[in-house]
């Protein structure tokens, strides 16, 4: 049995990810609100609300997956001001990269392509685990789908993916940064989430319901 994941399911995580960033938009800025300049919400909403404005358009004439998370990726960068608009934007850009002219991916070139975004991240931002940044949800949950044995269980992996990334999440509690605006905090940053790591997991979440979502059991294929 093999997942299939067709444009569709890409199409419809990015617009159950702009409404989850609506709903969670309140409660990601109170999260920057203690250890950063309190927009990280209104950051994410603002990309997000422009994605939602421009999806259909870009699904009109986007040829392939990779161009469609192209100008995604190229929406959040050029609407968002703050840190993570370039970081998630090179996210969603990166993504596509490796799977020119293909309308269905499996669910290894997914994996494939979710590391190729976070290496953007990396790349781009610098951080690396523990500097208390959407580094620390990211890199564990690669590293996890990287170590996972996929034999028909690739639901389950998922969901192992998003548990891993929370708990990466949770694991930035403790954590002086060493990365963004909390890093002039000092101490002080101690005992409170770092917001990226937050909006990140969730993220990754959207598209695991919408796997679970979107599965049909179709000959011997799982069509997602
Ligand atoms: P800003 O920090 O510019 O106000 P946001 O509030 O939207 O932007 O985003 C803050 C989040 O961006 C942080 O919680 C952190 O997860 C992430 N971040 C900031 N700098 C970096 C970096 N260098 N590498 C990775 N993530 C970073
Ligand atoms: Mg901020």
């Amino acid at each position: 049995m093999t997942v299939i994941l067709k444009r569709d399911f890409f199409k419809d995580s990015i617009i159950n990810i702009a409404t989850l960033i609506e709903q969670q938009r309140n409660h990601l800025t109170e999260l920057d609100s203690d250890i950063g300049d309190g927009d990280h919400g209104i950051n994410m909403s603002i990309g997000f609300r422009e994605v939602s404005k421009k999806i259909e358009e870009f699904d009109d004439v986007a040829e392939d997956i990779s161009s469609l998370l192209k100008k995604i990726g190229m929406t959040l960068l050029g609407k968002v001001g703050g840190a993570s608009g370039p970081l998630y934007g090179s996210f969603f850009m990166k993504m596509g990269e490796s799977i020119k002219g293909k309308n269905e991916v499996t669910f290894n070139e997914f994996i494939d392509m979710i590391e190729d975004g976070v290496l953007a991240i990396e790349n781009r931002g610098k951080a690396i685990l523990g500097d208390k940044t959407m580094v620390d949800a990211l890199r564990p949950g690669v590293d996890y789908l990287r170590s996972s044995n996929i034999d028909n269980n690739e639901l389950e992996i998922f969901s192992e993916f998003v548990s891993v990334m929370k708990q990466g999440s949770d694991n930035t509690i403790p954590l002086v940064a060493k990365k963004g605006r909390a890093l002039r905090l000092g101490e002080r940053a101690v005992g409170y989430r770092d917001p990226g790591s937050e909006s990140s997991w969730m993220i990754m979440n959207v598209f695991y319901e919408e796997m679970m979502n979107h599965t049909k059991i179709n000959s011997n294929k799982v069509q997602v």
